[in-house]
């Protein structure tokens, strides 16, 4: 027995390489203690036991990370095959949706809108959910480790969302990153960073408050130009003597381009300052100054939102695409499996296709991928569809003005790559564009949690 538990633990520690393994070394550094105290760690121990959860009534499905992907993805695994015993798994104890969190900056919805149980979702939905932090997983033994435990899966499936990659703008030393990510977040991650910003923009007494837009694959193309419209918005309703400079690392608007120019000049003039191909090479947090390739800028109070990675969830455990430079997972573009693994799936924004990272995005893939893995229990096979993306931007406040775009995707056996298919734009903002985007968001919400 307890040759066993060694043999376990010496498995766990040389298959996770996890953070919480190198932290048990670096505090037996630190205090002196040689390495074969690690076993006694008693950390170590908890994260070694079976997790407690109902016994699997059938194949057991454990979906990690309860965003849009995650959810969407127990829901309907358990719909197309309820012969499942599906999991899923999230380290946050309540959902809250990024989507509308714009409008609601801008207190045009309350915080009860975006705020979601989990406990909700898997009763109406027949599934389990665990609140904890997948930490690795063992492809061999087919295990998920968690501090709460391990986890024995037939099929896996990773939704765990996007990281901050704040190297690219500059910012390598991991103390510094970690202060700048306190002081400035970028809102794009945790539902924490929303909280401070809208306090922030709410206490905004006056002088520059600088936003920018990240380069590359970044989460929502639209957001960052919403929230500057937003901010302007408050600002202006608060009439608050405030310039908001909006650096965007690209050279042009991503998506929705004149609407937006239209809004920042029309609405926004004596707000917003906008500056393209403002490609942020060095921010000096405490001197308040961001600097780019010729140009440097003061700010008074800042949300910075640097380019973006997948997890690291998946880099760490050895299954990301060595041509990816986000670090995105090694996986088939049809069936989202990994190339060598037919038991591992990777979805949402951490998918390695580039698909628009965006919620709807991930919802209706993961309908989609559902299926696949359904069909992959009963030796079967779906036929591919693309996934929809579909994006409201709000630009005005009281009441809410939005403009819209539907998309799907199609990919080209000339080019090797997927490109935008059926594209359907409303670059107009109008109050109805503003009600659809509730009403939009409502829908969803509807279908992870509650219908
Ligand atoms: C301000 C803003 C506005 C947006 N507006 C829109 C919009 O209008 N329309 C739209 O379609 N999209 C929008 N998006 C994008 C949308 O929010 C994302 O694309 C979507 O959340 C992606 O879903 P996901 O499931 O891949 O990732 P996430 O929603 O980020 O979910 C990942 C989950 O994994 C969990 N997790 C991560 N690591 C672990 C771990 N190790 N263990 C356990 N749990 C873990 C996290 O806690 C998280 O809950 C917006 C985003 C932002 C930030």
């Amino acid at each position: 027995m307890k040759k066993n538990t060694d043999l376990e633990r010496r498995r766990f520690l040389q298959v996770s390489g996890v953070a919480l393994a190198a932290t048990a070394v670096s505090a037996n550094v630190a205090t002196g203690a040689d390495n074969n105290e690690i076993r006694q760690a008693p950390a170590l121990n908890s994260l070694l036991r079976k997790a407690t959860l109902p016994r699997a009534r059938g194949q057991r499905v454990v979906v990690v990370g309860g965003g849009w992907s995650g959810l969407t993805m127990a829901k309907y695994l358990r719909r197309f095959n309820p012969g499942f015993d599906v999991l899923l798994i999230d380290r946050q104890s309540a959902f809250v949706s990024f989507p509308i969190s714009n409008s609601w900056l801008a207190d045009q919805v309350d915080l009860d809108f975006l705020s979601h149980s989990f406990f909700d979702a898997a009763n109406n939905h027949d599934y389990h959910f665990m609140q904890a932090t997948v930490l690795g997983f063992d492809r061999e033994t087919r295990r998920v480790y968690t501090e709460k435990g391990f986890v024995d899966y037939d099929y896996l499936v990773l939704a765990p969302g996007i990281e901050y990659d704040y190297a690219r703008i500059g910012v390598e030393d991991t103390e510094a990153q970690n202060l700048l990510f306190h002081r400035y977040p970028g809102g794009f991650v945790s539902s924490s960073e929303l909280l401070t910003i809208k306090r922030k923009i709410h206490r905004f007494s006056g002088g520059t408050f600088l936003l920018n837009v990240p380069n590359g694959d970044f989460r929502c193309t639209a957001a960052p130009y919403e929230r500057a419209c937003m901010v302007a918005a408050l600002f202006k309703r608060q009439r608050v003597r405030a310039k908001i400079l909006l650096l965007d690392m690209n050279a042009e608007i991503r998506i929705k381009k004149a609407g937006f120019a239209r809004a920042f000049a029309e609405l926004y003039g004596d707000y917003i300052e906008y500056l393209s191909s403002s490609e942020i090479t060095n921010v000096d947090i405490e001197g308040r100054r961001v600097e780019t390739e010729f140009d440097e800028y003061d700010f008074d109070d800042a949300i910075i939102y640097p380019p973006v990675r997948a997890s690291r969830l998946i880099e760490d455990n050895g299954i990301a695409s060595p041509i990816s430079p986000q670090k995105a997972a090694n996986t088939d573009p049809f069936r989202y499996h990994l190339l060598d693994d037919e038991r591992v799936y990777v979805t949402g924004d951490s998918r390695s296709q580039p698909f628009s990272k965006g919620g709807h995005t991930a919802h209706s893939e993961a309908q989609y991928v559902a299926e696949v893995i359904a069909a992959h229990a009963l030796d079967k096979e779906v036929r591919w569809r693309s996934p929809q993306t579909m994006c409201f931007s709000a630009v005005d406040i009281d009441p809410l003005r939005a403009m819209s775009i539907i998309t799907y995707y199609k990919f080209s056996d000339k080019t090797g790559q997927f490109a935008f298919d059926r594209t359907h734009l409303i670059e107009r903002w109008d109050t109805q564009g503003g009600q659809a985007s509730l009403a939009w968001a409502e829908g969803m919400y509807r279908d992870m949690f509650y219908s």
